[in-house]
């Protein structure tokens, strides 16, 4: 992706997440200066099958396995910092260095423990299918102007005024549900106080190293979790997540410009998922959904909960392509679909029998589509072992140009399998 003038990217998930972000971007990263995560928190799983083993990843930008490049976790993203440590123990216990590479954006909100005792008893969040990892209640606060941010933890009296606020306030919602958890003040307070010294020495104006990366003419990645159709804005709201998880999300969230971006990078899977509630058009029926599952090894990076599995649909990919303004896309999985024959594809829908080329904008419409399949041939053999586009079988060479021309957008890479070197590099 890193050409002719070509210096930040872009990388987002073009359909419910878990598209293998994490795999993309740890093969780009290998020319990136720095790779910025720009929103969520511990509720992104992104997994990286490397050398010496897999890495499942939820707050630590997936390029912290390049020694030669630095990472940035963004403004945009709700730190939870004692996973972020346990996090960063496991990898330093294996031998991947840490220190000095690493920035927290001073400006990046908290998630504090009253956060996931809201986020595990709140009825609304049950309804979604949310993580429970306490996200959305935290950029609620945020949104609230009531969150504690990384940088106010310089300031203990500050800490400890913003953190009985939060309980209290936690304490009595929690109170108005009927659960039984209280979160008590002296002890997250206690807790921060211990975790401060640790995680200061990580936080800057992360806004500033950006730009200064990209001022002195160093390759940034911009490294999104989830997927388009989750944003809280463009996604099935809501059936979404709390963050902007679009490419506009990437300019707030790493603090940056939007000129200072040159390309968008969509990651999509060859066929789609998605975790938790929600519509989802090209769901296919459960004893193929069960199929690409166990073919797919479809389970929750972070949860472990099966996804919900379906075909390739253009619709999504198309509304993604437009919302996020993608410039490129990046195949992954196709390896998934070496033995289904015909493999089928949505390219429109019908809604009350009226053909839709677009995503409707209200989830009982969505639920209501009806998919419309065309039935592509299947290879038939593994491409596990395919480098270039020509080693590919000619079937998936027409599965991946109909994919690129129903998506409008250009196919630069195709994932054949988990590890580094199964990424073809599209010339
Ligand atoms: P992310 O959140 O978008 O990074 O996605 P996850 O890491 O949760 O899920 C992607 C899973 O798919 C990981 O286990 C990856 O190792 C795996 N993966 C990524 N690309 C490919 C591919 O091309 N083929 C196969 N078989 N697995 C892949």
């Amino acid at each position: 992706m890193f050409r002719d003038g070509v210096r930040c990217v872009v990388v987002v998930g073009v359909q419910w997440g878990d598209e293998g972000k994490g795999k993309v971007v740890d093969a780009l990263a290998e020319r990136a200066a720095l790779v910025v995560r720009y929103q969520g928190g511990a509720n992104a799983g992104h997994t990286v099958d490397a050398p010496d083993g897999e890495f499942v990843l939820h707050q630590v930008p997936a390029g912290i396995l390049h020694p030669g490049t630095r990472c940035v976790i963004g403004n945009g993203v709700v730190l939870d910092a004692e996973t972020l440590f346990h996090e960063i123990d496991a990898i330093v216990a294996r031998g991947v260095a840490v220190a000095g590479r690493l920035v927290v954006s001073d400006r990046a909100h908290l998630v504090l423990p009253f956060h996931k005792l809201l986020d595990a008893a709140s009825p609304r969040s049950r309804e979604i299918g949310t993580t429970s990892r306490g996200i959305g209640p935290a950029y609620e606060d945020k949104v609230g102007r009531r969150g504690v941010r990384v940088g106010d933890l310089r300031d203990a009296g500050l800490t400890d005024t913003l953190v009985r606020a939060g309980c209290e306030r936690a304490n009595a919602v929690l109170q108005q549900w009927g659960a039984p958890e209280r979160c008590d003040p002296e002890s997250v307070t206690a807790g921060l106080a211990q975790l401060a010294p640790r995680l200061l020495p990580f936080v800057a104006d992360a806004g500033k190293v950006v730009w200064t990366a990209l001022r002195d003419g160093e390759n940034v990645l911009l490294e999104g979790a989830q997927g388009a159709l989750l944003d809280v804005d463009h996604g099935t709201y809501p059936f979404v997540t709390s963050s902007n998880t679009t490419a506009g999300g990437a300019v707030v969230g790493a603090g940056i410009g939007p000129l200072s971006v040159h390309a968008v990078l969509g990651i999509v899977k060859a066929y789609t998922t998605r975790v938790g509630n929600g519509p989802l058009p090209s769901e296919a029926a459960p004893e193929e959904g069960d199929r690409l599952r166990s073919l797919g090894d479809e389970f929750g990076a972070t949860t472990g909960r099966p996804r919900r599995c379906g075909w390739f649909d253009a619709v999504v990919v198309r509304y993604s392509a437009r919302v996020n303004g993608l410039t490129d896309l990046a195949v992954t999985k196709l390896d998934i679909l070496d033995s289904i024959d015909p493999i089928p594809v949505c390219t429109h829908y019908l809604l009350d029998g009226r053909r839709v080329d677009d995503i409707p904008d209200t989830v009982p419409e969505l639920e209501r589509v009806r998919p419309v399949y065309e039935q592509l041939p299947g290879w038939n053999r593994s491409t596990a072992d395919a480098r270039r586009v020509e080693d590919l079988p000619a079937a998936a060479r027409r599965y991946i140009e109909r994919i690129e021309a129903l998506a409008g957008t250009r196919v630069r890479y195709v994932g054949v399998g988990t590890r580094r070197e199964q990424l073809i590099e599209v010339p």
